[in-house]
């Protein structure tokens, strides 16, 4: 796995481009670069994405109506909303804003898909306590999480991360289904995800069709217990006839990220990670080691260019970070004991995942056309200037 063997990576590193503005470059094959050498993500955010959260910071009155609706809606009743918390700092910061700040009474819910962290595990723990809520937590069945886990890697696709995020919004749908919750509050911020990750590196995790197909080639048992979602069910059919809505509070207000986990470390004891997405160790992995090392994908790219937009980080500082590997050289090789002892693999199983033949998204059937028209429209109505792509 660390031998001398060239790695399969997507984009030959000598023909970089890199965004004169943020550290996008090349590994994005779809980046657009104008004449100044500023890339699409940019001029984005700039154009659209800037001016429509600006205006919501400049008007946080504005988020008063759906908040009195969220309160209305919870009347004589336990809950008023549902936050699915993963114990990073996005769910842990919106979950301390909607009890402590908003008045809101959350009913809080994890998903334990087999790979939390202790620190996740810890910090759920203390905000829970630490606010007064009661916690759910839906455990994943995990022969079912494992073995799609392993059709993926088998599938050869960048996006083997699909499994455990799937089971999250697919549970939080559920939920919200089941308790007749008609707001859903999520940690999505335009603070820390401005830049999203290019859909060629992260296909839609809520793609259903997909995910059943790459489990029909690679899977070996049949899935009873996993939660599913499909994006009609959630977009559409939640939406518009059970009128189960998504509210983003995060972007109502100013939301640094340094402030946000240092004031959780000091009211709650909530210990902050290495790096974002961090709290599951399966996606520690995946992020730090798979993605770049298979395909030359680096997402601290995407969270270091979010970070410089929104002015709490210079590009020096990252394109400095971005020198070091992605992952950590000290603890690498125990990590992928860990990873493949979960999985029941041996290391060799695992470098030969590594080498399989690069594949994407469009190898399998997929509802791409359906994200594309969601996108479309909702770019056009204004309403999501900041869709992937
Ligand atoms: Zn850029």
């Amino acid at each position: 796995m660390t031998g001398g063997k060239a790695t399969a990576g997507a984009v030959a590193m000598t023909a970089r481009q890199t965004c004169t503005n943020c550290v996008m470059d090349t590994s994005d094959a779809r980046i657009v670069f104008d004449e100044r050498g500023v890339c699409d993500h940019c001029r984005r955010f700039y154009g659209s994405v800037q001016p429509a959260w600006r205006a919501k910071i400049a008007n946080p009155t504005a988020f008063e109506p759906t908040l009195d609706k969220i309160r209305a809606d919870g009347r004589g009743r336990d809950f008023d909303c549902l936050i699915g918390m993963s114990g990073g700092i996005d769910s842990s910061y919106l979950t301390y804003l909607a009890k402590d700040k908003l008045g809101l009474r959350p009913l809080v819910f994890h998903v334990d898909a087999g790979w939390n962290s202790q620190i996740a595990v810890n910090n759920i723990e203390k905000l829970v306590d630490g606010l007064g809520l009661d916690l759910f937590t839906e455990v994943i069945d995990w022969e079912e999480m494992k073995d799609l886990q392993l059709a993926f890697f088998r599938s050869g696709v960048p996006h083997i991360d699909t499994p455990q995020d799937h089971s999250f919004f697919a549970t939080m749908y559920q939920y919200a289904q089941k308790h007749r919750v008609k707001y859903i509050l999520t940690g999505a911020n335009t603070s820390t995800e401005c830049v999203r990750n290019p859909v060629d590196w992260m296909y839609y995790q809520s793609d259903s069709v997909q995910l059943l197909d790459i489990h029909r080639h690679f899977g070996t048992k049949p899935l009873r217990r996993f939660p599913l979602t499909s994006i009609l069910w959630h977009k559409v059919y939640l939406r518009y006839l059970q009128g189960i809505q998504v509210v983003q509070p995060l972007d109502w207000g100013p939301y640094p990220k340094a402030e946000a986990m240092a004031l959780l470390a000091d009211k709650f004891g909530w210990q902050p990670y290495p790096q974002k997405h961090f709290e599951s160790r399966f996606t520690r992995f995946y992020e730090s080691y798979w993605l770049p090392k298979r395909f030359g994908y680096d997402v601290r790219r995407v969270q270091y260019s979010s970070l410089i937009l929104t002015g709490q980080m210079t590009r020096d500082e990252a394109l400095r970070r971005l020198v070091e590997p992605p992952w950590d050289e000290a603890t690498i090789g125990q990590e992928l004991e860990f990873v493949v002892s979960k999985l029941g693999i041996s290391i060799a199983d695992l470098d030969g995942f590594m080498h399989l033949p690069l594949k994407t998204y469009r190898d399998y059937r997929s509802q791409r056309w359906v994200y594309d028209v969601g996108a479309t429209t909702m770019r056009l109505l204004g309403l999501d200037a900041a869709a992937k792509r």
